[in-house]
């Protein structure tokens, strides 16, 4: 694989790759981007391409020379993959990069220290980090990868080039998921419209999508005109007991009331994302007009989002229910 073969990205791949044909990378790039949305990747096709051994594809890796599979194999000397131990990266692993990079590299052309996690570092290893940052040795290159930039220390966002990642188009998701995962298309493009555009997260979610009750949430909730006190309060103790899959159920709800939108809308069930539904959402659609969807799916966002923001989950669904009671 090398940069020609990444899926999305063009962007900062058109960045990287102007830079090493202009001769202008610089010692440390910060990448910033979800998790699972491609960063490592791009981060060693970028080494790959700054130590290949045949100048013909510049500047790309050629994916055939000695340098190239060994970067792949995670085998080169000059190039280090640095990941969490645990939770958070640790000083030693800062430590131990700041001792190799003393030395010149050993066969490559660009020593590449790539450290993943970059927002979760402990303090006293930002320190180190930074002095590192300040005084980069030459034929050094640093990247820093990371999901949220408001936990880096100003400092050294300042001594960094930050290259933004966007999420991927879902279809592109979905195709990956497909091709390259051998998943069903109906699996793959259920997983790429709650993966928030990263493929990583597609296969993350898959087994946690599997344990949600969707038809139970579509009848029973979603879809349901009213809803009994017990029925209300039923929904009220199953989400927060739900904990980690909570977000993810509300994101499959408001996809699900997508869909039943999509059905009233256009009367027929292609582009739905629950397309083993599509039955079951014509019958429900039936009983519904199209305003009223649309505002239940206003209020479910504004839900989403508040919890989201910390809001207490209970007293948000609460608020929800009402509403939807009221209209
Ligand atoms: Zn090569």
């Amino acid at each position: 694989m090398s940069f020609k073969d990444v899926m999305g990205h063009e962007r900062p791949i058109n960045l990287l790759q102007r830079a090493i044909a202009q001769e202008k990378v610089v010692n440390s790039y910060l990448f910033l981007g979800s998790e699972g949305i491609g960063k490592r990747l791009v981060a060693l096709q970028f080494a790959k391409a700054l130590n290949c051994l045949d100048g013909e594809n510049k500047p790309d890796g050629c994916d055939r020379c000695l340098s190239c599979k060994k970067i792949d194999h995670r085998l080169h000397p000059d190039v280090s993959l640095i990941e969490p131990e645990g939770q958070t990266l640790k000083v030693d692993q800062v430590r131990e990069m700041q001792r190799a990079l003393a030395y010149r590299p050993y066969e490559g052309r660009r020593r590449v220290f790539i450290l993943t996690a970059a927002d979760r570092m402990a303090p006293n290893m930002s320190n180190t980090l930074l002095k590192t940052l300040e005084e980069p040795p030459l034929h050094t290159l640093i990247i820093l990868l990371a999901n949220n930039p408001r936990w880096i220390l100003p400092t050294i966002l300042s001594r960094c080039r930050s290259i933004r990642f966007n999420p991927l188009p879902a279809h592109l998701v979905s195709d990956w998921l497909t091709k390259e995962k051998g998943l069903e298309e109906k699996e793959a493009h259920l997983l790429a419209s709650l993966s928030e555009g990263s493929p990583g997260k597609a296969l993350e979610i898959k087994e946690e999508i599997a344990g949600i009750p969707r038809k139970k949430l579509l009848r029973g909730w979603m879809g349901a005109k009213s809803l009994s006190i017990e029925e209300q309060e039923g929904w009220i103790e199953y989400l927060p007991s739900q904990r980690e899959n909570l977000h993810l159920i509300l994101e499959m709800a408001k996809t699900l009331l997508r869909d039943l939108v999509v059905v009233k809308t256009l009367k027929d069930g292609s582009g739905l994302i629950h397309s083993d539904l599509t039955e079951e959402m014509e019958e429900i659609a039936g009983g519904w007009d199209l305003s009223s969807l649309l505002r239940r799916m206003e209020i479910l966002h504004q839900t989403s989002q508040a919890i989201k923001g910390n809001a207490n989950t209970r007293l948000s669904l609460e608020a929800m229910m009402i509403s939807w009671a009221e209209g």
